[in-house]
């Protein structure tokens, strides 16, 4: 296959361009959270997982979950939480049944950096806020097709999304949630959802 960052290849190719341009957006987040982490003396990970931890149930704090979440080996977060705990950012719950596991959960300083850092993503919030209604139905559609798109080739390891839950179905063309007993539109359609359950 040719490459999309050449620019021959890229300005005569719509498919290579809309690739550059996803390549694009994923170094503004990259950036934007650098410069947070930078004041804040943290690094982009550390904030990241105090993000997650927050916002998810604490079966899903351990080590190996959050390895999988963030694709990174057992030791670098094995790390992370290590400094986080120093920074009393987290406190660990240790498993009585198995002394080498543990939970997370945040302290009132952790929870105190995770309100003062996660509007790292404000930028883009609001650049989408002024999109067209139709415009961000599309966006949506195509990102939740891309997603599990790439969850199926393995390169996204790990999805709370509804077309992997147990209570998700379809029926002639139209998306179910049996747990919430209602018929689920495109824009109810989730990547992240507290009640997903894998699909056997
Ligand atoms: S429980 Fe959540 S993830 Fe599962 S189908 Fe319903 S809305 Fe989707």
């Amino acid at each position: 296959m040719e490459s999309v960052y050449n620019l021959k290849n890229q300005n005569s190719n719509l498919d290579y361009k809309i690739v550059a341009g996803l390549d694009r957006i994923s170094q503004v987040f990259k950036t934007l959270l650098l410069d947070k982490s930078k004041s804040y003396n943290l690094s982009p990970i550390q904030i990241q997982v105090l993000i997650f931890i927050a916002y998810h149930s604490i079966e899903k704090t351990t080590v190996s979950y959050l390895s999988n979440e963030f694709n990174l080996t057992k030791p670098t977060i094995s790390d992370t939480i290590k400094t986080l705990e120093q920074k009393k950012y987290i406190k660990k719950h240790i498993d009585q049944k198995d002394t080498r596991s543990y939970t997370i959960e945040l302290t009132e300083s952790g929870k105190q950096i995770v309100l003062e850092t996660e509007n790292f993503v404000n930028p883009l919030t609001e650049i989408i806020s002024n999109t067209d209604q139709n415009d961000k139905l599309v966006l949506w559609q195509n990102i939740t097709t891309i997603i599990q798109q790439l969850n199926e080739l393995k390169i996204i390891s790990i999805q709370r999304t509804c077309v992997k839950c147990k209570f998700y179905s379809e029926n002639n063309k139209e998306s179910f949630c049996s747990l919430l007993n209602q018929n689920l539109k495109n824009d109810n359609i989730r990547i992240d959802c507290e009640e997903f359950e894998i699909k056997k």
